[in-house]
């Protein structure tokens, strides 16, 4: 018996070996970051005492200067802006609906939100019948029937994909193009159905496009309980009125600027390493999780690594990205700043799908690499990271990938709840559980420690 235990220690110690260093410096990672972390507060306070932070407005600048001062706090070796020109879209208002079905003269209200880069409706609002469109390719069948009307986009989020970013995927076309495919056939404004799962009738704004070649008519969404019974208004009366007002509008471009901080690498400086979140959000909540997770995510990993003493070879830096939300203008800056420079990205890494449990990190870089990387993966089992997949990365990022075809990856929290509270007033601090946060960082501490000293 004691024979046998020496044996299944000797082989169990051989077979650890190899990876034992890594595996004692992540569980420092790990104590570094569940006991004297700083996400938790970090996003506090970027939260409670900056708030909401649409690109360009008051709230934005603000951020610039907490995301700063946070990566100094974490012990940064160096701290810089990188200007960058964004849109200026302004909500300008609380947004109103009304729907008015038969001789309902008084009409009843719905809980909507004007959709970003979208125009108002003029501060005496629109008023016209709305036809119900559940699919593009109704509205193609129906196209005839839409001039001069409001166009109600009901398409549902699809309840049988298992992760909620593919019904996500799926559903917001109609968010980005469904204004200008109606706009084509003579639509006066679009209404959409909220891209939920969620129980509650929060609406779910988000960033839409126009086509130049057709008007640039407004797009509110509603929360999807109103949804619900605006569909069965317009399938149980032929004549239902909708009434929206929004005073939405675009301004000249302006300036705003990605917050970047810096390990210096001790062996090979010149090689950088991009962990980062955006630290812009949409103006009705917080954003808690979108993307003020990702934000305190990548502060945090830099935080741990020089609290422990890890010196890296490479350089980490830590970027903050401007306008990923309505436009991407930091995330593109970032990518032509390097392509300028000649800088040399090895690695890139995103946090953009909330603080919740980590699960996966999704991977896009060649085949040779992800089999590299997937010999790391019993080191992240510990942690709750059970699987790499194939595919991922981060809006932020893709320019980098794009340009250099650098290798990118997210990280991929459990998604269940995140479009419960994604884009509506409900992404708030209260929403992000300490643990979970936690976690996220430091996965994607050891994910860069692992990248820092074997490359790719
Ligand atoms: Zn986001």
């Amino acid at each position: 018996m004691k024979y046998l235990i020496s044996v299944i220690i000797l082989l169990t110690g051989f077979h650890a070996n190899a990876q034992n260093e890594d595996s004692i410096l992540i569980s420092k990672i790990a104590d570094e970051v569940l006991i004297r972390g700083t996400a938790y507060e970090n996003l506090r306070n970027l939260t409670k005492k900056v708030g909401a932070r649409l690109t360009a407005s008051p709230g934005y600048y603000k951020a610039e200067t907490w995301g700063q001062q946070a990566l100094r706090d974490a012990g940064a070796d160096k701290v810089y802006l990188q200007e960058c020109t964004v849109p200026h879209w302004v909500r300008g208002g609380k947004d109103e609906a009304r729907y008015y079905a038969g001789n309902d003269t008084k009409g009843k209200s719905l809980d909507v939100l004007a959709l970003g880069n979208s125009q108002g409706t003029g501060p005496k609002g629109i008023s016209a019948p709305v036809i119900l469109i559940n699919s593009f390719e109704e509205l193609e069948s129906r196209k005839d029937e839409v001039k001069g009307k409001i166009v109600f986009y009901n398409y549902k989020f699809n309840p049988r994909f298992v992760l909620t970013f593919q019904s996500y995927s799926d559903a917001v076309r109609y968010r980005g193009q469904g204004a200008a495919r109606a706009s084509r056939y003579g639509a006066v404004a679009v209404l959409l159905r909220s891209m939920t799962h969620a129980a509650d009738n929060n609406p779910h704004t988000g960033g839409m496009n126009y086509n130049d070649s057709f008007p640039k008519i407004p797009a509110l969404a509603v929360g999807i309980q109103d949804a619900d019974k605006l569909a069965t208004a317009i399938t149980s009366s032929n004549t239902v009125k909708l009434f929206l007002k929004s005073n939405a509008k675009m301004l000249a471009d302006t300036i705003a600027h990605n917050v970047i901080g810096e390990l210096t690498g001790t062996e090979f400086p010149e090689q950088i390493i991009t962990v980062g979140g955006h630290l812009d959000s949409w103006d009705p909540a917080e954003g808690a999780h979108d993307d003020g997770a990702g934000c305190v995510h990548s502060i945090e990993v830099l935080r741990a690594l020089k609290a422990i003493g890890y010196r890296p070879k490479r350089t980490i830096r830590v970027v903050l990205f401007a306008n990923e939300e309505n436009g991407l203008k930091g995330g593109t800056k970032y990518a032509e700043e390097a392509k300028s420079k000649n800088e040399q990205h090895i690695f890139a890494l995103e946090s953009d799908a909330g603080g919740f449990t980590p699960r996966s990190f999704g991977f896009s870089m060649s085949k040779e690499r992800i089999e590299k990387v997937r010999t790391w993966l019993p080191l992240f089992a510990p942690y709750l990271v059970w699987q790499f997949s194939e595919g991922g990365g981060g809006a932020d990022i893709g320019p980098l990938n794009r340009t250099f075809g650098t290798p990118v990856a997210g990280l991929q929290p459990d998604s269940q709840r995140y479009f419960d509270i994604h884009h509506a007033r409900s992404d708030v601090f209260e929403a992000v559980n300490k643990r979970e946060l936690e976690l996220g960082a430091l996965n994607m501490a050891a994910l860069i420690y692992l990248v820092d000293k074997y490359g790719l």
